[in-house]
């Protein structure tokens, strides 16, 4: 029965490229879920957009020396492509600087404000004196008064997760000036959620026991336990919608507050461009609301959203929220500022035309009930075990023996034997199989049953064996491949949520679109027939080709450049030690010496035995440089003595003293060299 659907898909933050992660986490499984419904003939609006505002994109504008409008057109274009290319089917993508968003919203603030339900305070706010601004979230940087991370943002911290307020930090200093900002008093308005509590609390704790996933009611269920607090709703900036109301200049809607209400305006958008009325998608309670998001966004979406759509009181609420959790990349953590990611335009570069390999490898491998790791061996195996050995295998067999015995034209079967029966049986099985998956968003395992469809194939063909039977019965031999025929094409249609690409190309093959009507999802259950005798068929085609382990090879190098660049980016200058005073740095005894001998120390893989003239004297010295130099490169080197450490006995031999090294960033030993000019015995002080 049809049915309307608003599916959203979170609002990507336009502050950079989409990666893999944001693929697997939301766009890929929310695009599988509008392809299924549209093609179970349901009324569905697919909805997204870029989010535009808030204070990372200001940061991001002050230090390209750019405008905010510049950053957020630059990478619009740059995630609506991506989009694009990977076969993402919303009926709109809008973006939050559009004029109907800002009229939206603005709308949407001023109706809750009639109706009482925001709280007015004025409270003391960081302020900058010398930027004139107040400081909010990411523009102050301070300790975290929790775990004592001392880059802690204003709103939240990176370290623990912890949110607070920019007043929390411990010594808070200025992103833009690096000052320490000061206190000035400023009027917000706040959402009083803990007005919302006893609706929350029955609403998700009581109503969605049972159909919303655990990690989404557990983290929902944790946030009311804690219970619920006003949320201030605008902030102190220049970027974003102006707050409505007069003696608010300089202060606009809080990007939390106007980025949700993105996909009503954006559904506003497609509404007016298709010609439909946008209320029914929003307002009609016979229409299922999913929000689509990361695990990040859960109180977003679970808590918030819904206690403004509540307070608005014209709206529906979502039916679902299936929050993926996270996905890691072999083995850390996914991090745009690290550059540990899979890009998706660099993607497409490297593997030209293979969307569908990564939509696959991301659905197999989805997080969908724990944080969950993406591996290129994993992405290889995937393609090369799955989608080359058992689905694109069975139908190039089926499309090179129907031109080969029959010039692709489909053969007339004869009586179906036991096995054929229940084959086509099985055939139309499948759609109810992967719909249940879907419905209850269990994206993963719907992939596998679609897989299992072509492991059905392959074990028919493999069991009835065409190539031999054509020999010896040639009415038969057409009997089994209009079988085999039947299962193609239900494969070109159900394929067709997960893998649209493959999907267009083998319906292509099988010259699907010259049949009467298109195949829909159902009609693989109810039509007897999917593909007629007599139908002509196309040349075959490979719908997936191997991926050689030096592809994969390439991957990993390129993450283990950023790795190594990161740690040399990230090694941090050691803190200063406790200050001594100079009578203590005047025991130490630092001379000017050369090494005149040098050997390696048997069985030991570090240490060489030097023989050093200190200028006092000839001695032994054991240094432990071995792996950054070997015996010859060190002797005649002028080095930096300590002369008066107290002896220590190294594997047998008495070292004497100790010579001056440093470290660089990629562990290389470097020596603190003196002037060449010097001579041995002159003392450092
Ligand atoms: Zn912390």
């Amino acid at each position: 029965m049809s049915k309307r659907y608003t599916i959203t898909a979170a609002l990507p933050y336009t502050n950079g490229p989409i990666h893999i992660g944001h693929l697997a986490g939301v766009y890929v499984p929310a695009d599988i879920y509008a392809r299924f419904l549209r093609l179970t003939g349901n009324d569905v609006a697919f909805i997204s957009g870029s989010d535009e505002h808030g204070v990372p994109i200001t940061i991001k504008a002050k230090k390209e020396g750019i405008s905010p409008q510049e950053v957020v057109d630059k990478y619009h274009a740059i995630i609506k492509k991506s989009f694009e290319d990977f076969g993402i089917t919303f009926d709109n993508y809008s973006r939050t600087s559009a004029k109907i968003h800002h009229d939206t919203a603005s709308e949407f603030f001023t109706t809750l404000y009639n109706k009482n339900e925001f709280v007015e305070e004025v409270t003391e706010q960081l302020y900058d004196q010398e930027a004139n601004q107040f400081l909010a979230d990411r523009f102050v940087v301070g300790t975290c008064p929790k775990c004592g991370n001392e880059e802690s943002y204003g709103d939240q911290c990176e370290n623990c997760g912890t949110s607070h307020n920019a007043t929390d930090l411990i010594n808070p200093k200025s992103a833009i000036t690096g000052n320490t900002p000061s206190l000035k008093q400023t009027k917000h308005w706040f959402l009083p959620l803990n007005k919302h509590e006893a609706f929350l609390k029955e609403w998700i704790l009581d109503g969605h026991k049972k159909d919303w996933k655990p990690n989404v009611y557990g983290q929902c269920k944790s946030w009311i336990d804690d219970g619920l607090r006003p949320r201030a709703v605008t902030r102190d900036l220049d970027w974003g919608i102006p707050v409505p109301l007069e003696g608010a200049e300089g202060k606009v809607l809080y990007v939390w507050f106007d980025a949700p209400i993105g996909y009503i305006s954006s559904t506003k958008e497609w509404a007016e461009r298709v010609g439909k009325d946008w209320e029914p998608y929003w307002k009609d309670k016979d229409t299922k609301l999913v929000h689509f998001i990361g695990k990040d966004n859960i109180v977003f979406h679970c808590i918030i959203f819904p206690a403004m759509l509540k307070a608005e009181g014209s709206y529906i609420l979502p039916d679902n929220v299936p929050a993926n959790e996270f996905l890691n990349l072999e083995g850390n953590k996914l991090s745009t500022s690290k550059n540990w990611a899979v890009w998706l335009p660099e993607y497409l570069i490297d593997f030209p035309n293979q969307q569908d390999v990564l939509r696959y490898a991301l659905t197999a491998n989805a997080p969908e009930t724990s944080d969950n790791d993406f591996t290129w061996k994993d992405f290889q195996a995937r393609n090369n075990n799955e989608l080359v050995a058992i689905l694109g295998n069975f139908i190039n067999r089926v499309v090179v023996l129907t031109n080969k015995y029959y010039d692709g034209i489909v053969p007339s079967p004869s009586e179906l034997s036991q096995v054929d029966e229940n084959t086509l049986a099985a055939i139309k099985a499948y759609p109810n199989v992967i719909a249940s998956s879907i419905e209850r968003y269990r994206f993963r395992e719907a992939s596998q049953e679609l897989m299992n469809l072509a492991r059905l194939g392959n074990k028919y063909l493999a069991d009835e064996e065409p190539w031999k039977m054509i020999k010896v019965d040639e009415a038969r031999t057409k009997t089994i491949m209009y079988v085999a025929l039947q299962i193609a094409s239900a494969l070109g249609t159900l394929c067709e949520p997960f893998l649209p690409f493959t999907s267009t190309k083998l319906k292509g093959i099988l010259s699907q679109s010259s049949l009467d009507a298109e195949t829909k999802w159902e009609d693989i259950s109810t039509k007897e027939i999917l593909l007629p005798a007599n139908h002509q068929i196309g040349k075959a085609e490979l719908l997936f080709s191997k991926i050689e382990d030096k592809a994969i090879q390439i991957q990993l190098d390129k993450l283990e450049a950023s790795k190594k660049a990161n740690e040399i980016a990230n090694k941090i200058t050691e803190p200063q030690k406790e200050t001594i005073s100079f009578e203590d740095f005047s025991k130490l005894d630092i001379r000017v010496g050369t090494i005149l001998e040098a050997q390696k120390m048997p069985k030991a893989k570090k240490l060489l035995v030097l023989k050093v003239d200190t200028g006092i004297d000839i001695r032994t010295i054991v240094s432990g440089i071995a792996e950054s130099f070997t015996a010859d490169e060190v002797i005649g080197k002028k080095v930096t003595v300590l002369v008066n450490l107290a002896p220590r006995v190294l594997r047998g031999v008495e070292s004497q003293g100790m010579i001056l090294m440093t470290e660089t960033p990629e562990g290389k030993l470097v020596f603190v060299n003196p002037n060449s000019n010097t001579t041995n015995g002159l003392k450092i002080s």
